[in-house]
This record gives C-alpha cells, structure tokens and sequence, in this order.
C-alpha cells in the first residue's frame, strides 16, 4: 500500500463535510509526511493516518445559563478527545464566538502532535465553547463555567482528560471550572492545568506559551548566528500569550512594535518595554480591556481595522488566531526583510503564506512546535500535582527551556533537507506522529 494525499483527503472531506479548519490542519500534516509514510510503508498499512483523524470520541453537549437580566442564555459546549495512544487526553477549552466543530477537531488533531513533540506523556484533546466572556460580568462568567462543567465533568479526570486554558479561557475561568468539578465529584484532583498557585497551580505556567515560544525562537536563530537582542519583532494578540512573549522579548533585549485585537492594531516604534509593559499586562488579562487603551494612554500609533503584518520588522509571532495572516501578509513580511515567522498561535498562517516562507526559505515554525510551552508546563503541573509537591520558578522555567531546546532539537532532526535548509513543519509534523504512531501499533487495533 502506499500513500496518496488527494485520495486521503477526499475522504476525510467527504467524511467530515465544511469543516474547513479541520481540513486545513490535516492536508498540512499529510502533504508534509507523505514522503516519510511512503519511505516506512508500516504505518501506511496500519492505517495511521485514517485512524488518527478519527477522533476517539467526540462529546457535544448543551449549555444552559441565566445572565445577569434573568434571561436564559442557550450555548453549546464541545470536548474532542482525539488521541490517548501516549497518554490521557490534553488540551484547552477555547470560549470564543468563533468555536465549532470544525475548530475543536483542527485543535485536537494540531494538539496530538503538539504533545508528542513536548516528550511528555500526554494524549491530544480539546473543548470549549462558543460563549463569548468578553462583556460578560464575574457572576455570569461562573454560572457559565458552572453550566459547562455540570455536563463535562462526566467525561474528564486526572488520569483521563486533563482540560486547560486556550482563547477565552484563563485564570479566571479555570478556578470557576475547577470549584465546579470539585463540588460535582466531591475529589480534589488534578483535573484541570493552568489553576491558581494557592490549590495546584504551577509557577510560570501563565508565562509559558509566551516564553516558551521566545525560546523557541532563539534556538532557531541561533542555526543563523543571530539571537533576539536588538530585533524588531511584531506581535498581535496580547492575552494570555502575547503578553508574555512581549515581556520575554523585551527581557531579551528585543523590541516588540505592535499587538492589537480585531479592531486594529497599536504601533509603538520604540517598543514596549518597563512601565509600558507593566500596563499592558493588566491590560487584557486583568482589565479585560481593548488595545486602543494602551495608544491613547502613551500616544502611539492606532491603526484602524489593519493587521499588524506591514510593519517592517525581523521577526513576526502571530500571537491571536488561526488564519490571522495570510499569503498576501506573508509577501509583504518578505518584502519587508523579515528573517523570521514563529508562530505563538494555533495554525495562525494560512497554507499560501506558509508556502510563500518555505518559498523564501526563511526561517519559519509551526505553533504545534514553537507554542508548546504552554501544554508542557501544563504536563509539569500535572507531575506537581500527582507528586504532591510545588517546583520553584527556576526550576519550571529550566525545564521549559529544555522542552523547547528539545521541541527545536526534534525538528531539526527530521527536518533537515539537504541544502541545510530547515523545514520546521515537516519536522515537527515527522517527529509527532512517529511517537504516537509507533505507540498506537504497539497497542493493536484498538
Ligand atoms: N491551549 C494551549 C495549547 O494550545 C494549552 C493547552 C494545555 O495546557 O493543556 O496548547
């Protein structure tokens, strides 16, 4: 048997019809390992790929709640659990109007390979919902979070679905999920990452994504002699991972220019650094307020209803969402003398831009690799937890510097072509399945 591209993905088209994000995010992961499964024809004939894009189980559930008016509100709650080959299920809950099914399968399938690649013993999964928790009160958020654990519950444990946070989803809420399901069960478990640190949260676990993604960043530059000190580098979301990679550039002696939200973005050329990081740190995740705020705070640049890809730069880290920067974007970037794309986000370039980058050759990584941070640390806080015990700052920190030194090291190795030129995705794409893939044959047919 071997392998074709066109066949496999007209089935899982047919299979899994208008679910375009999902689509997107397999075709990439097939066209990169093609050449591999049809090298090693064992994984061909066990079906890997057929069974990996069938998720486990999927669970769909309703969401009632009562906002703050007395009226009920109707939402609809989703959990994906894709692949538990190498461990049990693990993966955010995204609340965003944007989510559907779609989205919840392009994230888990994104997350099987994310997770394999952190060497942690962690399986693919993910959930969430489409409420929106912008404008919404402290009260009505709970009896949101109340309203989606009060049916997930069922389905999640420390041992068998370990939730987290994505979009829409951050301290605030994961405390809310998590008195939740301790009332529900009546155990106080290690079910959800990403707590406070007063009851099993993990330092540095709020930073990771960002950091993580930064040092990601470094061990790639490092293969040109370059390093982040004194790069112009763009940013776009600033939640609870753009924050963070602001500050971790700025700590190294970078500048980011710019973060926005769907209204636009703010340019701030001289970078954002000391006080102006301090405020922009509450700014989201504290105040939960719009981007504009920081530019007629300090003055900067508004630009209304763009993105922030025209800006020159040498590095962009698209921070918001997926498919927030496009071909088009990806030609400016280049024109511009950007050396460097790593994506913060989940499959935040379009398949065109990611072609437009392999094109110019630049130095480019895929978010299931440069943004794993975040689920690693997600992993440590499970070990803390299970070990009954708390790790320093340093220590998490260390270990997450070695994860993405690993992460890096991992791509590097299977995706080195032979003029030197570093696929990053096909990488990180070889390496992910190969873990899970040998696991699933040592399993049987199961
Ligand atoms: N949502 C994050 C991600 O995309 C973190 C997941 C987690 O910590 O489980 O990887």
């Amino acid at each position: 048997m071997s392998f074709c591209v066109d066949t496999f993905m007209q089935d899982v088209i047919a299979k899994n019809p208008g679910e375009t994000e999902f689509h997107q995010a397999v075709r990439e992961v097939a066209i990169s390992l093609a050449p591999f499964l049809n090298e090693n024809p064992k994984y061909v004939d066990a079906k890997i790929m057929e069974r990996m894009v069938e998720p486990e189980r999927v669970i769909e559930f309703r969401v009632p709640w009562v906002d703050d008016k007395g009226e009920i509100q109707i939402n609809r709650g989703y959990r994906v659990q894709m692949n538990s080959a190498i461990g049990p299920y693990k993966g955010g809950l995204r609340f965003a109007p944007s989510v559907n099914l779609s989205v919840m399968k392009f994230l888990a399938f994104e997350q099987t390979f994310k997770n394999s690649l952190t060497t942690l013993p962690m399986g693919g999964g993910k959930g969430g919902s489409n409420f929106d928790p912008r404008g919404k009160s402290d009260n009505e958020v709970m009896r949101f979070c109340q309203a989606f654990m009060s049916e997930l519950y069922k389905y999640i444990g420390d041992n068998i679905d370990i939730p987290a946070g994505d979009i829409g989803v951050g301290g605030r809420e994961v405390g809310y999920l998590f008195g939740a399901y301790k009332k529900l069960k009546g155990e106080f478990a290690g079910v959800l990452t990403g707590k406070g640190l007063s009851f099993g949260g993990s330092l540095v676990r709020p930073e990771a994504t960002g950091y993580g993604t930064i040092y990601f960043c470094e061990e790639m530059l490092k293969t040109k002699g370059e390093s982040i000190e004194g790069k112009t580098v763009l940013a776009s979301g600033y939640g609870n991972v753009g924050t963070y990679l602001i500050e971790k550039v700025a700590q190294l002696g970078g500048k980011v220019v710019t973060f926005g939200d769907e209204k636009g973005y703010v340019y701030d050329p001289d970078g954002i650094t000391g006080e102006k990081l301090a405020f922009l740190k509450d700014l989201w995740v504290v105040h939960r307020r719009p981007a504009k705020d920081y530019a007629d705070k300090f003055g900067v640049k508004w630009v209304e209803g763009r993105r922030p890809w025209e800006v020159p730069c040498d590095i962009a880290c698209p921070t918001a969402t997926q498919n927030e920067l496009n071909g088009e974007d990806a030609k400016t970037l280049i024109k511009n003398g950007c050396m460097c794309v790593t994506e913060a986000a989940n499959m935040p370039c379009t398949e065109e831009a990611y072609n437009v980058f392999k094109e110019a050759k630049i130095l480019y990584s895929p978010g299931k690799a440069s943004n794993a941070g975040g689920v690693s640390v997600s992993g440590l806080e499970m070990s803390q937890n299970s070990g009954h015990i708390s790790w320093s700052a340093e220590q998490v920190d260390g270990m997450l510097k070695d994860i993405m030194k690993n992460i890096h090291e991992q791509c590097v190795r299977y995706g080195k072509e032979k003029d030197g030129y570093v696929n990053y995705v096909n990488g990180a794409n070889v390496a992910g399945f190969v873990k899970v893939a040998d696991a699933m044959i040592a399993q049987g047919i199961v």
